[in-house]
């Protein structure tokens, strides 16, 4: 009998994730307020601590306030999005656009009011985590968008 065709999952192999090969997943009430989608979610392996994924977020929706132990990048890949770091104004991003938030800086990225917007979100773990969550962006807060 032939031995099944399995893709290995050991460290050393290139491993080449397939378009929609993970189920959709929400982005918890707790953590966004609207609709955020997460797709493609990856995850180093080894000695890697890179991890991220792609975030769709529907008109008006956005994550809550946050930091990144070690940082995040996003890259805009669709639509028309927000971003802003505590204590500065809200900035506008476009697809292509990339974003660096340093380590520890308090911060939210979403969509606008009328466009939804997607980004690839990268981070790196540190003691297993790559976020730490704050409170929500309230409604006062977001209307002060561009
Ligand atoms: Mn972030």
């Amino acid at each position: 009998m032939a031995a099944p065709v399995v893709q290995a999952k050991d460290d050393s192999s290139i491993t080449v994730q397939p378009s929609g090969a993970q189920p959709s997943t929400v982005g918890p009430p707790d953590f966004f307020t609207g609709t955020a989608r997460v797709d493609a979610r990856f995850q180093g392996t080894g000695w890697a601590r890179v991890s991220g994924g792609t975030v769709t977020f529907e008109p008006g929706a956005r994550t809550a306030w946050h930091t990144h132990p070690l940082g995040q990048t996003l890259i805009v890949t669709s639509g028309i999005g927000l971003v802003q770091q505590a204590g500065h104004p809200i900035q506008i991003i476009r697809p292509g656009d990339t974003v660096w938030i340093p380590p520890g800086v308090k911060h939210w990225h979403g969509a606008t009011r009328t466009n939804g917007m997607s980004h690839i979100a990268i981070a790196e773990l540190l003691d297993g985590s790559a976020v730490q969550w704050l409170e929500q962006v309230s409604e006062e807060d977001y209307a002060k968008a561009p």
